[in-house]
């Protein structure tokens, strides 16, 4: 058994290492220096096991997601991400534990150069929770009150992956690694929101499920959309799962854990959209559109509407 402090300078021993850290881990809390003029952009998500995560997650995939959601809800913002404080409560203090951990952690904080700048260590149930600090100019982040009527709405990626893998984990039948990596090891939408600030009129990341995030986008805009399912991009992985298509209209439409962004922007900055979406190496598609009313509307390409068979994932519904 190792100490909280043996933990603590294991953690610190790998972090990634920023001029703008004046004082990183080992004091009673960080000094950061934000560059003159930028608004700082801050997102906290919590990680519990079983609730979060399959019980069978490893512990690097744990340590990668847990940033992963955090630096997702940046790039949703249009945000540069550059530092993050890390709460970790563990049943035991398990340094082959933390080390795994902090493989896929330090892995996804070194391809964006976020430094880990503190955190609290505690025993408990398995919870890991992170806050992850970005930096936008004034008047250039994106948020969830500016689609107006007419907007396109748009998506990055191909959603229902995660929770294809999530269904195939908890039917207990095969399962596709390809699925399950998009599950444990989301890739935040860093380098698309940079490119979407000052072109989308609003954005989210989906981790709720499309159609439930959408509405809270719409909610936060005070407008409705109409989404075509037929639309959406389909993995070859999902296909291959999924051949079904209401299955996987469900997956793609309800299914949490994405990481994707959905996005609105004028129809007169489609050509744009497509260069943002390229330049991140992200494919974007146009999946429906802005309109006034208060509803998601889901329809197939027949025009015919689609009841979804749940929302969206609520912790607080049954
Ligand atoms: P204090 O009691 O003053 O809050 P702690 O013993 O909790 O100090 O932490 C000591 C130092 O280690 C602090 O700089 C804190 O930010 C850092 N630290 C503790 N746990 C973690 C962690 N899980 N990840 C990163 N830094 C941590
Ligand atoms: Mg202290």
């Amino acid at each position: 058994m190792a100490g909280e402090f043996d933990l603590i300078e294991r953690i610190r021993a790998r972090t990634v290492a920023r001029g703008d850290v004046v004082l990183g881990i080992g004091d009673d809390a960080a000094l950061l220096q934000p560059p003159a003029g930028q608004q700082l952009v801050v997102a906290m998500d919590t990680l519990n096991a079983g609730v979060h995560f399959p019980d069978d997650t490893a512990p690097a995939d744990i340590g990668w997601k847990a940033l992963a959601v955090n630096l997702s809800d940046l790039a949703a913002m249009g945000a540069t991400p550059a530092w993050c404080t890390l709460s970790l409560s563990l049943p035991a203090s398990d340094p082959v534990w933390i080390d795994g951990f902090l493989d896929g952690f330090d892995a996804l904080a070194r391809l964006h150069d976020v430094a880990l700048v503190g955190g609290d260590t505690t025993r408990g149930p398995l919870s890991v929770c992170v806050t992850a600090f970005g930096l936008v100019a004034p008047g250039m982040a994106l948020r969830r009150d500016g689609a107006r009527i007419g907007d396109d709405v748009w998506v990055s990626g191909t959603p229902g992956d995660a929770a294809a893998a999530l269904a195939q984990w908890s039917a207990g039948g095969p399962r596709d690694p390809a699925l399950r990596a998009r599950l444990d090891r989301p890739t935040p939408r860093l380098a698309l929101g940079l490119q979407l600030a000052g072109l989308a009129s609003a954005a989210i990341d989906i981790s709720d499920g499309l159609l439930a995030d959408l509405a809270h986008l719409c909610r936060g805009s005070g407008v409705g959309a109409t989404i075509d399912l037929d639309a959406l991009p389909v993995s070859d992985a999902l296909r291959a799962a999924a051949p079904d298509r209401d299955t996987r209209r469900a997956l793609q439409a309800t299914g949490g854990d994405d990481y994707e962004l959905c996005f609105t922007a004028s129809p007169d900055r489609r050509g744009a959209v497509l260069e943002a979406g390229d330049g991140a190496g992200v494919e974007v598609t146009r999946i429906g559109r802005i309109g006034s009313g208060a509803e998601v509307i889901a329809v197939g390409a027949d025009g015919a509407p689609w009841t979804p068979p749940r929302a969206g994932w609520d912790h607080f519904s049954g």
